[in-house]
């Protein structure tokens, strides 16, 4: 609660003078068209080229009359970030350093699978507020959150990556931030990408990743909606989650898995736990154990994700036996488990470790 609180002060300036089109609501898209004296089925029309046919400019919206596309030239952007770098790694993911309008830098992935379905992972937040230690989204803290412009236009400009075969499946909201302490902009931008007039992924598909905010979760829960929620747990115990993920302090794991239990009561979601194994903090038998214990009787999953080492940080991948041994206490118990294997750990994949890299390019 504190931490949702505090993330007021990380409002949104971008600096930006012209509008951004992605920023509109659809009333206020309309609204727009009315004061323009077009008539309203023309916004939805832009929508369309926007969301569905893939334009990347109002040049080519060619069903626009010529007019009415220089006026919405002259008073919206469709683009407001630019791609300073963009990385492929050999199994084909790739990686795109986004600067903003005011020049701030986040990160967006795009992930391939073999069926030529691609998934996109996006950040909500510059920086992070959470301080997990071992994450590099968040070393510098949080700057601000970001709009929903600027939430739906990383899934654009990753979408822009796509060969013509190739279909954009899945968003998950794993990226740099915590979701769930900018919900007010996630929401709208998630509404849009899962609805049939936008980008019409199926809200089954795309799944938000959160450090655990109860009342944010339940307020989640209460959308009526069937995003699928991952909590990062990383510790079966408040004592070594505390050490791990800071914020906990305040939480602790008993409120978050009660609100987890609410969002599936609420939505008949299974809620995914996700684990970063780091080697000998908290990869030992003892802790699937306990693991095992405090997810017992509980529909959960398991993601187990093998630490991808952060410079300068003092922590450790874990060994393949300890993996191993992990994975196998959990399955004893009848836990579903998942070990991810993290993508594109050459191009700096994970969270946050792109942009600083490249800081000050
Ligand atoms: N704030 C959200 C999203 C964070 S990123 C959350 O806490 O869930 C998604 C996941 O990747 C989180 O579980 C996060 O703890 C984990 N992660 C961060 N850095 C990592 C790293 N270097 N190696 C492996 N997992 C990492």
């Amino acid at each position: 609660m504190t931490v949702a609180l505090a993330c007021r002060e990380f409002e949104p300036s971008t600096g930006l003078a012209v509008r951004h089109l992605l920023e509109q609501s659809t009333d206020q898209f309309q609204a727009w068209f009315a004061e323009a004296g077009g008539p309203l089925y023309r916004a939805a029309q832009v929508r369309r080229w926007l969301f569905q046919r893939g334009a990347s400019g109002f040049d080519e919206m060619t069903d626009l009359p010529k007019a009415l596309r220089s006026r919405l030239a002259d008073e919206f952007h469709i683009w407001t970030s630019r791609v300073v770098e963009c990385r492929r790694s050999d199994d084909q993911t790739q990686k795109l350093l986004l600067e903003l309008a005011d020049g701030q830098r986040i990160e967006c992935v795009l992930l391939r699978d073999d069926r030529r379905h691609c998934t996109v992972c996006i950040s909500t937040q510059v920086g992070c507020a959470m301080g997990c230690v071992f994450c590099a989204s968040g070393l510098e803290g949080v700057v601000r959150n970001l709009t929903t412009g600027e939430i739906l236009e990383e899934i654009l400009q990753l979408r822009r990556l796509l060969a013509e075969s190739e279909r954009l499946s899945h968003v998950v909201v794993m990226g740099m931030g915590e979701p769930l302490a900018n919900l007010d902009r996630l929401l709208p931008a998630l509404d849009l990408a899962s609805s049939p007039a936008g980008l019409g992924i199926s809200a089954r598909r795309i799944t938000i990743s959160t450090v655990g905010l109860p009342a944010a979760i339940r307020r989640l829960a209460a959308q009526d909606c069937q995003y699928h929620l991952a909590v990062s747990l990383h510790a079966p115990d408040d004592e070594l989650r505390n050490r791990l993920v800071p914020t906990n302090r305040k939480i602790g794991i008993e409120a978050i898995l009660a609100a987890a239990d609410d969002y599936f009561t609420a939505t008949g979601r299974r809620v995914t736990y996700e684990y970063v194994l780091l080697d000998a903090l908290n990869d030992h038998a003892e802790h699937a154990r306990r693991l095992a214990a405090i997810l017992k009787g509980r529909p959960a999953l398991v993601n187990l994700i093998p630490y991808n080492p952060v410079a300068g940080l003092p922590y450790g991948t874990p060994t393949p036996e300890a993996t191993a041994r992990f994975v196998a206490i959990l399955r004893q118990t009848g836990l579903t488990v998942q070990v991810r294997y993290r993508k594109g750990d050459r191009i700096e994949a994970a969270c946050g470790q792109l942009r600083r890299s490249l800081a000050g390019c």
